[in-house]
């Protein structure tokens, strides 16, 4: 259901328009009812002759004044920039010199005032930090004994010795208690919000973990799996073209045997480095295992495709890798076009059986499959260096790309 327009406005004016300065604005609102009692109160015990006017004014005017600079410096978002950006600990001490100050003004007939000071620790708990909600309690307490005593010491007639020490013996402890049972509540408080900070973490992590191919950083099998379900559904539903490329390097084993498993890894890193450059945002490129990756091309036809294989393989045999200058990397590519009637494993398995083809003519090119699963277009490679790498056919194809 949507509000209507002018309440919208309304409350795009009174909160903001960011959903984190609502958060706030709203804290600060919440505190709004604590004023309202007072200041019903105020104006009850002015009306019945129990508060002097100006008294009652000056209490008033202070109350307006303490949350109209609060709820304006959260509102106009200066104090987004501090830690505190709802003020809780300046705002809580000004509540608390105010009923201390209301204390004074109504001598005797104020003791219920320290109802309200009770009232903004328990407030301030739910956003203070343990040494905070102390330092208030603390703070608080002293006022209210410089207040107790001030009243006692100007105007002895109005409050006895026995009334100001139940007063400062009761207010005291009690709004000590409650600062302890505040800074108790503020540790269990961020003790779960570090918990939960802590399990976010982990699950990302391992969401990480579940989604990732730990040495390369590209999708794993079973998210690349995922992916081209997706995508053959979209095929057979809305027609969507999809291309998938079976990406295989050539002789792999020979550069473990040569330069050391290390350098194995190190390739393979650099090779998944130089395909993520050569992909777009949705193409979804995972390693299918070991030293095979599966490349699925949504939206692109065969020709775009080929065309994109053969940069990312002609680009890999450029790849140098610093600790093994003599290290080269080829490709051999397998790459199917989906058909409407295709099962993930049988374009996977069209895309294979082009792959196979691409090493039985020679390794380090591009075959699609098809009626005659073709060779791509001849690949113009500049003579490899290492003679491991070399691979053992790399001359030009027929014209045409079909075998
Ligand atoms: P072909 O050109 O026919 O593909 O030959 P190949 O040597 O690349 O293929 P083969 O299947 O004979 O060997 C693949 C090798 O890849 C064997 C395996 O030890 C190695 N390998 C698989 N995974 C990893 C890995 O994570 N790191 C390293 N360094 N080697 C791996
Ligand atoms: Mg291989
Ligand atoms: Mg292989």
């Amino acid at each position: 259901m949507t509000s209507p327009p002018w309440l919208t406005s309304f409350l795009a004016l009174l909160l903001g328009r960011s959903a984190r300065r609502r958060r706030h604005v709203l804290f600060v609102l919440a505190t709004a009812q604590l004023y309202m009692v007072s200041m019903v109160v105020i104006f009850q015990g002015m009306g019945h002759g129990l508060i002097r006017k100006p008294v009652a004014l000056t209490l008033l005017a202070c109350c307006v004044l303490v949350f109209g600079v609060v709820f304006t410096l959260v509102r106009s978002g200066w104090s987004a920039r501090l830690d505190d950006p709802v003020l809780t600990f300046p705002h809580a001490l000004a509540c608390q010199f105010l009923c201390v100050l209301a204390y004074v003004l109504l001598g005797r007939d104020g003791a219920d005032i320290m109802i309200l000071m009770g009232q903004t620790i328990v407030a301030a708990m739910f956003r203070l930090r343990p040494h905070q909600i102390l330092k208030l309690g603390l703070i608080s307490v002293g006022m209210l004994c410089a207040a107790v005593l001030h009243v006692r010491l100007t105007s002895p007639d109005s409050l006895s010795l026995l009334v100001a020490s139940v007063q400062l013996l009761m207010g005291g402890s009690t709004l000590l208690l409650l600062s302890l049972v505040g800074k108790w509540v503020s540790e269990i408080r961020v003790h779960l919000g570090r918990q939960a900070d802590t399990l976010q973490q982990t699950l990302t992590r391992l969401q990480h973990m579940a989604t990732t191919d730990m040495l390369t950083e590209l999708l794993n099998r079973r998210v690349t799996e995922e992916h081209l379900g997706r995508e053959l559904k979209m095929h057979s539903r809305h027609g969507q073209l999809v291309c998938v490329a079976l990406i295989d390097i050539d002789h792999f084993k020979r550069i473990n045997d040569q330069f050391g498993h290390h350098a194995g890894d190190l390739a393979l890193r650099a090779l998944a480095d130089h395909a993520r450059g050569q992909v777009r945002p949705p193409d979804k490129l995972g390693r299918w295992g070991g030293e095979e990756f599966l490349l699925i091309l949504p939206g692109m036809n065969l020709d775009d495709a080929l065309e994109t294989l053969e940069r990312l393989r002609i680009g890999t045999n450029a790849i140098r890798i610093d600790a093994h200058p003599d290290l080269r990397i080829a490709l051999s590519v397998g790459l199917a076009a989906a058909r409407p009637d295709d099962t993930p494993e049988s374009l996977v398995d069209r895309a294979d059986q082009a792959l196979y083809r691409a090493k039985r003519l020679g390794r380090n090119r591009c075959v699609v499959a098809g009626v005659s699963d073709s060779p791509s277009p001849a690949p113009s490679l500049s003579e490899p260096r290492h003679e491991l790498a070399r691979p053992p056919f790399c001359g030009p194809l027929p014209a045409g790309g079909t075998a």
